[in-house]
């Protein structure tokens, strides 16, 4: 991992240096603004720890521009500033974190460390049976085989998936698939079911099951 740290202080640039490379981070240090953000455009960093007051371009300039350029590289500013108004105009810049000095390294390197770990969204496919939904491509399959839904057939089978297991009462799959305040006795409900199950060629008792009275539940 490649971190860039900006900072003009030398004994905490050189600190900061040394402890990331005893922990296998290849650091590189500017020392002014401008050649920080230049650093930065020019070479493929993981992440940037950036100190506000600086030479030549503040912090804040540096990150602004960085954005502007449309560069997603975390960065976590270090500096002695800390009123809300400060954290505000530093998140609007653009910056993931803020680090207040004077800082243990311990701490900095635990932020580092969350900012680095790759991001854990939820899964992109969910399935029952052979059903197999995409929530990237919008697609649904039947053993490997595209199945064409409508909009709302299609959201409500995501969300039945996304509570497999877990009986999805009327009201909340009305409620969350149509958002709107359905009168969740109409009908309409039952009417998507068939359909969907129409389409996924199961009877009532397979994968997408009845519970009377209550709602529908997606199990195995
Ligand atoms: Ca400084």
């Amino acid at each position: 991992m490649h971190i860039l740290v900006v900072e003009d202080e030398p004994g905490i640039a050189r600190f900061l240096k040394q402890g990331l490379e005893e922990e296998n981070f290849s650091v590189v240090v500017a020392s002014t603004g401008p050649a920080g953000l230049a650093l930065a455009l020019a070479q493929p960093f993981d992440l940037l720890l950036v100190d506000w007051m600086l030479p030549g371009l503040t912090g804040l300039e540096l990150c602004r521009q960085l954005r502007a350029a449309r560069h997603a590289v975390p960065v976590i500013f270090l500096t002695a500033k800390d009123t809300v108004a400060d954290t505000v105009a530093g998140l609007q810049a653009g910056a993931n974190d803020y680090i207040k000095k004077p800082f243990h390294f311990e701490e900095l390197l635990e932020r580092v460390r969350v900012q680095l770990r790759p991001a854990v969204g939820p899964p992109e496919r969910f399935g029952v049976g052979p059903i197999v939904l995409d929530v990237g491509t919008h697609q649904v399959f039947k053993n490997d085989e595209e199945i064409l839904l409508t909009q709302k057939e299609f959201a409500l089978l995501e969300y039945l998936l996304r509570h497999k297991g877990k009986v999805c009462r009327r009201r909340q799959l009305i409620e969350n698939v149509w958002d709107i305040h359905f009168e969740y006795n109409t009908g309409v409900l039952d009417v998507y079911m068939n359909a969907l199950r129409k389409k996924l060629g199961l009877s009532p008792d397979d994968y997408l099951q009845t519970i009377r009275g209550v709602g529908y539940v997606a199990r195995e």
